[in-house]
């Protein structure tokens, strides 16, 4: 259920620092997008995206298939907190944590807006139905897949 304080819904008057434990968990929009492997380059720095997906994301859901322990299966799987929401220049600017750092206000489709999860799929923000498993792919071919940094937000 949705705290409403000053009839004002939570993410609008709280900054990332006070959330409760379920807000900062309900404020992630479940798109997957920071699931995807990021490719590094090493004289630049650059960071560059790609449609392969961590191997326990779940394509339909684009949820991870074992939150609770994703630590200890993917060791560098990113533990997202407000600090790093402010300092990673790749989290998507569609991202629920990033838009409450930059005090912007959560999209239609977000599920604490419209009530169904569903809808970030629907408004194509999630990467389900392209992102592909990293699984069988070599890593020596990951460049293949780099895509376009999203622009939607
Ligand atoms: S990008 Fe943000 S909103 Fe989307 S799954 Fe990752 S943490 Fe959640
Ligand atoms: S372990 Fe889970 S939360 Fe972490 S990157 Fe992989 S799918 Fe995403």
């Amino acid at each position: 259920m949705t705290e409403i304080i000053d009839h004002q819904p939570f993410w609008r008057v709280k900054t990332l620092e006070e959330l409760t434990q379920q807000e900062w968990e309900a404020l992630c929009d479940g798109c997957g997008r920071c699931c995807l492997v990021k490719l590094e380059d090493e004289d630049t720095g650059d960071v560059h995206l790609t449609r392969l997906a961590c191997r326990l994301l779940d394509h339909g859901s684009c949820r991870c298939k074992d939150y609770a322990n994703r630590h200890q299966v993917v060791h560098d799987c990113l533990a997202i907190d407000p600090e790093k929401v402010r300092s990673i220049d790749w989290l998507p600017s569609s991202c629920g944590y990033r838009r409450v750092a930059e005090r912007r206000d959560l999209a239609w489709w977000h599920p604490l807006v419209s009530g169904d999860p569903e809808t970030v799929h629907q408004a194509g923000i999630s990467v389900r139905g392209w992102a592909q498993s990293e699984g069988r792919i070599k890593v020596s071919s990951y460049h293949r897949y780099i895509i376009k940094d999203f622009e939607d937000d």
